[in-house]
């Protein structure tokens, strides 16, 4: 065997060993039988398909944690909700392979194009491949303010919407970056938001201009019934960049009620300062803000009952073993542990307390979206999850 060959053939081993280490550690945290959680056919179906008010949340973490702090024995302190709450509500996929640049803008560009879109990360440019927001729109015939993208940082500015020919053009989803609102909202004597804006924990001098399809401040009031004085109030009790971001989530899912809503949290990848305890705490705050997002959609109206979320990290992090890397801080070598994320969906129509292991790719997103909301990805080149479709 060549050593091209060989070195693909052990990735394929280590992320298949991870995803059976996921789903022995949920079958014995859960104690769900080996039935339920090796079923692995799309049998026992809830609901049709392409219902019109169909509606989905899709949570993405920019920054990914090890299964040392989430889905193994050791970790499981870390994510009680996502472990005790979500998954016995969810299909698990314990195998998620991202084959592509492990940037978090670039590679969240990607999970909602389909595609593993290749642009300089740290560049302000929109995705080369329509967005799951242009498919949604277009193909629907929805209005704007039927599809949304809260998102950590500048840098996704342009994630709502491609550059691409057919699409693009007034057809993506509104952007709304929290951390840039309040920053244009604050006065010089504004004092304790320090931290909820900084705006990346990996390129701390890395601040991109603003342009492109964001939502503006002025907008905000109407849109979301929303004050600035009430917004900057309720901002200085958030700990985190991440609470402010689901703020304006729970805000946008009751006045708005957007039929596709993508979140992305951030605060996991603090990891970058190489401070642990911090990097700890993001994955606890958002193991809790996920439960707080699927309550929320059980709670409101315009969600209950019709809502898929999806949530997935955008990818994981270096391991500890590679000479290459140095654990949790980073992102860097490439090696199958940071490319081998999970992935949980829920809601209707979806078996609960169910894990798949086959390999999966983080490009199968949207055409899953695609089948059940009943859009057509035509560029995407993913594949529609058998499981949930
Ligand atoms: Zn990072």
């Amino acid at each position: 065997m060549q050593l091209a060959n060989l070195k693909q053939a052990n990735a394929r081993d280590v992320s298949a060993a991870v995803a059976y280490g996921r789903r022995e550690f949920l079958r014995s945290a859960t104690g769900l039988t080996a039935g339920s959680l090796f079923a692995c056919s799309s049998a026992g179906r809830l609901v049709s398909a392409q219902s019109p008010k169909r509606k989905a949340v899709v949570v993405t973490f920019g920054g990914g944690a090890r299964d040392e702090e989430t889905f193994a024995p050791e970790g499981q302190e870390n994510i009680p909700n996502l472990v005790h709450t979500l998954f016995p509500e969810s299909t698990f996929y314990a195998q998620v392979i991202n084959k592509g640049i492990l940037g978090h803008y670039v590679a969240t560009a990607s999970l909602a194009t389909g595609v593993y879109e290749t642009f300089n990360n740290f560049a302000a440019v929109s995705p080369q491949n329509p967005t799951i927001f242009e498919y949604f729109r277009k193909d629907l015939r929805r209005p704007a303010n039927d599809a949304w993208v809260v998102a950590p940082s500048n840098g996704f500015n342009r994630i709502g919407e491609s550059n691409h020919r057919s699409y693009g053009g007034g057809l993506g989803a509104g952007v709304i970056l929290p951390k840039h609102l309040l920053a244009s909202s604050m006065t010089p004597s504004s004092t304790g938001y320090e931290h909820l804006l900084r705006d990346s924990y990996e390129t701390p001098f890395y601040t991109p201009a603003i342009a492109g399809n964001e939502f503006e401040m002025q907008k905000l009031k109407e849109l979301l019934k929303l004050s600035v004085s009430d917004f900057t109030a309720h901002a200085s009790s958030l700990a985190s960049p991440d609470e402010l971001s689901v703020y304006i989530v729970r805000r946008l899912m009751r006045e708005v009620a957007p039929s596709l809503l993508w979140i992305t949290l951030h605060d996991i990848d603090i990891a970058h300062s190489g401070t642990y305890s911090m990097y700890l705490e993001g994955i606890q705050r958002s193991d809790r803000l996920c439960a707080e997002i699927w309550k929320t959609i059980q709670s409101e109206p315009e969600y209950a009952n019709k809502t898929n979320m999806f949530i997935l990290p955008d990818f994981g992090r270096d391991s500890d073993t590679d000479p290459g890397g140095n654990g949790f801080q980073h992102h860097r070598t490439g090696d199958p542990l940071s490319r081998t994320t999970w992935m949980m969906a829920l809601g209707p129509g979806i078996r609960k307390g169910v894990v798949i292991d086959r390999p999966v790719e983080s490009i199968d997103l949207v055409p899953t979206l695609g089948s059940m909301l009943g859009f057509t990805p035509r560029y995407a080149e993913g594949k529609p999850l058998a499981e949930l479709v």
